[in-house]
């Protein structure tokens, strides 16, 4: 689905069973090429393909990989896109950078997590941690910076679901690109899911500062578009 000419909703979804759009994923178009804004879980590399043609582009145009921050459901496929795109881009936050290099342990698949896992999904959970090494972040973001995307697309750091989370804003479109900062829960806008937040009150602490931003759509990577009273909304979910 096209959330504006140039910013289209990949949604993805599990395979068996599950949610058909459960992961947002997005694509962003630009004159010098495609941007990736998030990737889905391990395995979901030929649905990436698959929702990119559907848009009208190939995945060759994809220039960029950029990550709102490390999660399993976001980082997933990779392996598979720097097999395919080795030339392409990995843009993140500063503070999500040690992760995504492998200089400091994924929060959240830890070794007993790691562990628990069926084989099949522990191999390709593995391949994604092995793909973490040094320099592969290759333009480090800051808060605040202005990305040269869809006419300005402005970084916004929102950590508390991971250290160096990021949400994007897009202004010329009043669209926030939420990542997992929030989620859509039954058609409203709520905080990021508790259990997968280690610093809950950082994280809405993080909000607070979207009150000042002109906003008509969030876009969460779960749950997809909010259209409604942005303000009014976040404001419930900081005030909590
Ligand atoms: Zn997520």
């Amino acid at each position: 689905m096209k959330l504006t000419s140039g910013i289209t909703d990949l949604a993805l979804g599990a395979d068996h069973g599950g949610n058909a759009d459960a992961f947002h994923a997005v694509l962003l178009s630009d004159e010098d090429g495609l941007t990736l804004v998030d990737a889905g879980l391990p395995g979901m590399y030929e649905q990436i393909v698959q929702r990119i043609e559907a848009a009208g582009f190939h995945v060759s145009q994809v220039k960029r990989l950029l990550f709102t921050h490390q999660d399993l459901d976001h980082i997933g496929t990779l392996p598979d896109l720097l097999e395919h795109l080795p030339e392409a881009e990995i843009w993140a936050h500063r503070d999500e950078q040690p992760y995504l290099e492998g200089a400091l342990p994924h929060i959240k698949v830890t070794p007993k997590r790691l562990e628990s896992m069926p084989a099949p999904q522990r191999e390709a959970v593995q391949r994604m941690l092995d793909a973490l090494v040094p320099g592969r972040v290759t333009r480090v973001l800051e808060h605040g910076e202005n990305l040269p995307l869809q006419g300005g697309t402005v970084v916004l750091h929102t950590p508390g679901h991971t250290p160096g989370h990021i949400s994007l804003y897009v202004p010329s479109e009043k669209l926030l690109i939420a990542g997992d900062a929030m989620v859509v829960v039954e058609g409203e806008l709520a905080g990021p899911a508790e259990a997968f937040t280690p610093d809950m009150d950082k994280a809405l602490r993080s909000l607070e500062q979207l009150l000042e931003l002109d906003i008509d759509r969030v876009f969460c990577y779960h749950g997809g578009l909010y259209e409604g009273d942005v303000r009014g909304a976040i404001s419930r979910i900081v005030t909590r």
